[in-house]
């Protein structure tokens, strides 16, 4: 074994140094690295001066980085030492939280690793248990929260996402500027938004906002109205599309299966194909759908008008978008398209929310790509109780705060951070 300075050289726990390593041979044994503070001056726990009063010592370990193949626990005599200013109070060890099993920066490599592999493989990787790889991850992300700069989004979106059998709902609160969650409840209700609204966002918060991007679920809007009364509803353009595409696929099922078999023949299996949007649609497929024009030309009619609604975004005034949905609806005169007449009058009726993207440009992407992210990560967390964890780790896929080797780096070596 190397001399006792270079091993406290490579453990680089400053304020300690190695006095032993305990191992065995084996290529991969566990090493105990006996450590012991320099000076006889101690840090009290409550207030972190120094003293030399010590009244009793208890012997405790921390899992630790491993040295090349051998996992690492450290051993060192914490004091119990009486403060002038705070009594009798248990040591503070620099490199560890208080009462945590394992050293900081063993913490947060785990940390980072649990956003990219099951807890269970960081356990592995890391040497530890299960149990104690899941309370450094909490750790790591609840620390990672609370240094965050509080933002003050403009554009705030309120969305519902559906989970798993039997109607199970959240409502989400996200940030649409950045692209973060920002909360998350279980439920759809009135209550449930109210209480979103009012206890994730702070007053200042509150204020900042001009715009919610909301579907047309009337219990959210009911709530955005009574709690951000000077805020505009901005209807998510997904959501209004998604009413377009079920009126063309109402048409598909009039034309075809409700008038005979060889028709019906014809429209089989078509459902996805018509469903697309043309632009996506390449070669053979797109020689299909001509075919299927060609056989039924009010489909075709029905499948032009649904291609046009996105263009009530395009619009930079009201007037103009008012304008393009009475030239749409006129174009559905003499053309026998019942559905799709529905539609135009629930386009009408939602016009408000709809031209309201001409004032307030929400990043409607943003919103898109924020819901496919919860989808995710609420997917390979199934099996987890803990809400506040669910939260934070939304939180974090949403975020992505390690974009770069620099981010990393700043993960890596996390400064401990006390409360006084
Ligand atoms: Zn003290």
């Amino acid at each position: 074994m190397g001399s006792r300075r270079d091993c406290t050289w490579i453990l680089g726990l400053p304020g300690f140094r190695v006095e032993s390593i305990v191992g065995n041979d084996a290529a991969t044994s566990r090493l105990s690295v006996r450590i012991e503070r320099l000076g006889r001056r101690y840090p009290c726990g409550g207030c972190g001066r120094r003293t030399g009063r010590v009244r009793s010592t208890k012997e405790r370990t921390w899992d630790d980085l491993p040295w090349a193949a051998h996992p690492v626990t450290l051993v060192y005599r914490q004091r119990r030492v009486d403060c002038r200013r705070c009594g009798i109070r248990i040591e503070r060890v620099e490199f560890a939280d208080a009462k945590a099993r394992v050293t900081r920066r063993l913490r947060q490599q785990i940390g980072v690793d649990c956003q990219s592999m099951p807890t269970s493989h960081a356990a592995v990787r890391h040497g530890v248990s299960w149990g104690k790889a899941r309370r450094a991850e909490k750790a790591f992300l609840g620390d990672w929260d609370r240094r965050r700069i509080t933002r003050q989004p403009r554009h705030i979106g309120l969305d519902e996402i559906h989970r798993g059998k039997g109607q199970r709902f959240w409502s989400v609160l996200s940030d649409v500027v950045h692209g973060e969650v920002m909360d998350l409840r279980q439920d759809r209700s009135e209550a449930t938004a109210t209480a979103l609204l009012t206890e994730a966002l702070t007053a200042r918060q509150r204020g900042a906002i001009t715009a919610v991007c909301t579907d047309m679920h009337r219990p959210y809007l009911n709530a955005v109205g009574a709690v951000l009364p000077r805020a505009e509803t901005v209807f998510d353009k997904f959501h209004v599309l998604q009413h377009a595409s079920a009126a063309l696929d109402e048409v598909r099922r009039q034309e075809f299966f409700r008038a005979g078999a060889i028709m019906r023949e014809h429209g089989r299996g078509k459902r996805w194909l018509l469903l697309r949007r043309w632009k996506t649609v390449r070669g053979s497929k797109r020689r299909e759908l001509q075919a299927l024009f060609t056989a039924n030309r009010r489909l075709f009619k029905a499948y032009v008008l649904r291609e046009q609604i996105d263009r009530l975004w395009t619009y930079k005034t009201r007037p103009g978008v008012l304008n393009f949905l009475n030239g749409w609806i006129n174009a559905l005169r003499w053309q026998r398209l019942p559905e799709m007449e529905r539609l135009g009058e629930f386009l009408f009726r939602h016009i408000d929310g709809i031209a309201a993207y001409c004032d307030h440009p929400v990043r409607f992407g943003v919103v898109e790509s924020i819901n496919t992210t919860i989808k995710a990560v609420l997917r390979r967390a199934r099996g987890m109780r803990d809400e506040r964890m669910r939260l934070l780790k939304l939180k974090w896929a949403t975020a992505h705060p390690i974009r770069s080797a620099r981010d990393l780096a700043a993960f890596l070596t996390a400064q401990p951070q006390y409360s006084n």
